[in-house]
């Protein structure tokens, strides 16, 4: 069987099926149901918040962000470093990203750097909890507020991480995660928009639904509803949450143990409770990258480039240089590590790792 980075937590069949059967028994299958609504609240009391929104998927979730804090034009200061979502999803909602580099300890946006990057179009800082580690939440709010900006997190690999005592979703103005099949948490596909202010979330909430409540229309909508197909995924994952984060933890710890000392890795920040929601290594280079991957295809075991290339290098971004994010890209990987990954394909990946970083051809 072929390791791939990543593989989908699936819950016990028969329960799956215990709310699928529900479905049709009560014949609604979606337009917020009763599963949607069920899940919502779940969400809320797990990560203590107030406004919390399931949307169809992470990257409508960040335009539903810029589009109900009224961002429709101007500059979105954001990472380069990053799924492409993040600055597709600024640019479709006819904005401009404007790259800022990232820091090299746990690779997400540089707070030194952003205010540089600030003009008088600047509307919001959009910057990502890259593999689950926070950003400098206090540093970034203190600019926005010095300028007048909003704080849009791209959560998406946020889920579960706690920072300072509360959900790491729990910052910024609006702060959005993806429940799609490939994270950590999923309801096949999936997203969500956590809201600070209860207008924006109000507003947040109509948009979702074509701007409209019965025969009243209010604004300027689309359709970004979940079904109760998804929701029933949702439910059927959610009491897995803490066992699918112990089973990571479990692989991630074997990792460091082989691995220690022959790779880089991310530095956690003190007052994180991390979500072990993926392993990135990086390596000396983009050569020794190149051998690691060919080795352990010859073992059918497929890591990924996360991520690759970095944004400002996409041929209709056109961002500024943003030397540290290209550098770290070139050279960093994330090493399969799912739920159910065994003690000995952990310590395979790791041995062999291990041997070719050391046996370099050059
Ligand atoms: C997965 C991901 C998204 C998009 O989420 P989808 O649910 O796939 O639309 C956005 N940003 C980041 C950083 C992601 O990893």
């Amino acid at each position: 069987m072929p390791i791939f980075v990543t593989k989908s937590f699936m819950p016990p069949r028969d329960e799956y099926i215990k709310y699928i059967e529900k479905i049709y028994d009560c014949g609604i299958l979606t337009n917020q149901g009763p599963f949607v609504r069920e899940l919502e609240q779940k969400m809320r009391d797990l990560l203590g918040v107030e406004n919390f929104h399931y949307v169809t998927n992470g990257t409508i979730a960040l335009q539903f962000a810029l589009s109900a804090l009224g961002i429709n034009d101007g500059e979105v200061i954001t990472t380069p470093f990053s799924y492409v979502a993040t600055a597709s999803s600024i640019l479709w909602q006819r904005c401009k990203p404007v790259f800022c580099d990232i820091e090299g300890d746990n690779f997400t946006i540089d707070v030194d750097k952003i205010e540089k990057k600030i003009t008088s179009r600047t509307r919001a800082i959009m910057p990502v909890h890259v593999f689950g580690y926070a950003c400098d939440v206090d540093k970034i709010q203190q600019i926005a507020d010095n300028y007048g900006l909003k704080v849009i997190y791209d959560g998406a690999h946020a889920f579960a991480s706690k920072y300072k005592g509360k959900s790491l979703l729990d910052y910024g103005d609006v702060s959005t995660c993806s429940f799609h099949a490939t994270k950590l948490f999923h309801t096949v596909e999936g997203g969500a928009c956590i809201v600070r202010d209860k207008d924006v979330s109000d507003k947040l909430e109509l948009q979702k639904r074509f701007g409209h409540n019965m025969d009243n229309h209010y604004m300027l909508g689309i359709n970004g509803k979940q079904s109760e197909m998804h929701a029933a995924m949702g439910l059927a994952n959610f009491p897995y949450i803490g066992k699918i984060i112990e089973e990571r933890r479990r692989v991630s710890d074997l990792y460091d143990n082989i691995l220690l000392n022959s790779v880089g890795r991310p530095k956690k920040q003190a007052d994180l409770q991390y979500n072990y929601a993926y392993y990135p290594v990086v390596f000396k280079n983009e050569y020794e990258l190149e051998n690691v991957f060919s080795a352990l295809q010859k073992e059918d075991i497929f890591p990924r480039r996360y991520f690759f290339p970095s944004l400002n290098k996409l041929p209709y971004l056109k961002g500024h240089k943003c030397p540290v994010s290209e550098s770290i890209s070139s050279r960093i990987a994330c090493l399969p590590l799912y739920a159910d990954l065994q003690n000995s394909d952990v310590e395979r990946i790791a041995d062999i790792v291990k041997s070719t970083v050391k046996n370099k051809i050059r």
